[in-house]
C-alpha cells in the first residue's frame, strides 16, 4: 500500500514522464538541489516514459493548485441539467421538483419550465440515432489508432507550452522578470496554444466517445447499462453546435396550456 504522501512524490517525480531536472550549478548537497525545476528547465529523458508527459503535466498542475480538492466524480443525477439551456436567455437549466415532479426550468431568469422525464426521453433518442448512424460509426472507428496517437502528442505539446504560460506569469508575479519582458514573449504563447487547443478539440471529440460508449447498431443496450455520469458525459459531447446541436428549450407560447416538448426543443447550431 501507497501512502498518500509516497503517491504524491511519485506523481511529482519528473523522470515518471522520461523528463530530467536539470540543475547544473547546484551541487550534489546544495539545498537549491531538492528545490522544484520548472517544465521549461526540463530535459527530454532517453528513456520510455511510464506516463504520457501531458497526463504527468496535469498531475502537476492539479497537486499544486492552491484551491485543489480531493477529486470526486461528477455526481448529477439529471441528464441534461447545465447541459440544455434556455432558448430565451441562453441560460443553464436546472430540475425543480416544485409542482411534485422533476421538470427543467431556466435556472437564471425562470423563463422556462418543462417536464423533465420527455426532454430527457427526447434527448436519448437524438442521441442514440446520432451514434447509430453508419458514417458516425465509421468516423469514430477510422480514428481508433492514429488519431488517438496523434492526440496524445497534441496534448503533450499543449500541456508543455501551458506549463511555459504558467511559469511566465510566476517569474512576474515572484519578481524574477519584468512585465515589459513578459509582454513580449507572451502572445506567441498565447497564440501557440489557441492553435493547439483548436486541433485538440478536432480530434478530441471522437476519442473521447470512444471511451465513453461504443458507437453502433445495439448502441442502445449499452447506452442503458451506462451510469448516469456517462450518459451526463456523452451528452456534454454530443448536444454541441458543432455536432447534434445545443439542446435548448423555447419558453411556452401559450402559458398554462401544455405544448408538446418536441415543440419546444431546438438543436442550436450557432
Ligand atoms: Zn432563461
Amino acid at each position: 500500500m501507497f501512502s498518500p504522501q509516497h503517491l504524491r512524490s511519485l506523481a511529482l517525480c519528473p523522470a515518471y514522464a522520461a523528463l530530467r531536472a536539470h540543475r547544473p550549478k547546484a551541487g550534489p548537497h546544495s539545498r537549491e538541489r531538492h528545490a522544484p525545476v520548472s517544465v521549461s528547465e526540463m530535459y527530454q529523458g532517453q528513456w520510455t516514459p511510464l506516463v504520457p508527459r501531458a497526463q504527468w503535466l496535469a498531475v502537476q498542475r492539479l497537486l499544486s493548485a492552491p484551491e485543489r480538492k480531493t477529486c470526486r466524480p461528477g455526481r448529477g443525477k439529471h441528464l441534461l441539467s447545465l447541459i440544455a439551456r434556455c432558448g430565451r436567455c441562453e441560460g443553464g437549466l436546472a430540475v425543480t421538483y416544485r409542482g411534485g415532479y422533476p421538470r427543467y426550468f431556466c435556472r437564471a431568469k425562470g423563463c422556462v419550465l418543462i417536464p423533465q422525464a420527455e426532454v430527457d426521453q427526447i434527448a436519448e433518442q437524438v442521441m442514440l440515432a446520432y451514434l447509430a448512424r453508419p458514417e458516425v460509426i465509421d468516423t469514430l472507428r477510422a480514428g481508433e489508432h492514429d488519431g488517438d496517437r496523434e492526440l496524445a502528442m497534441l496534448r503533450d505539446a499543449l500541456a508543455t507550452v501551458r506549463a511555459r504560460h504558467d511559469e511566465l506569469a510566476e517569474a512576474v508575479a515572484a519578481g524574477r522578470l519584468s512585465v515589459a519582458l513578459a509582454a513580449r514573449s507572451e502572445p506567441a504563447i498565447l497564440a501557440e496554444i489557441q492553435r493547439l487547443e483548436k486541433q485538440e478539440k478536432q480530434l478530441a471529440t471522437p476519442s473521447a466517445l470512444r471511451g465513453l460508449i461504443e458507437p453502433g447498431a445495439d448502441v442502445a443496450r449499452r447506452w442503458a447499462s451506462a451510469p448516469m455520469s456517462t450518459r451526463r458525459e456523452i451528452a456534454r459531447l454530443l448536444l454541441t453546435p458543432q455536432l447534434i446541436g445545443e439542446l435548448r428549450i423555447t419558453p411556452s407560447l401559450t402559458p398554462g396550456q401544455r405544448v408538446a416538448a418536441e415543440q419546444r426543443i431546438q438543436w442550436w447550431r450557432g
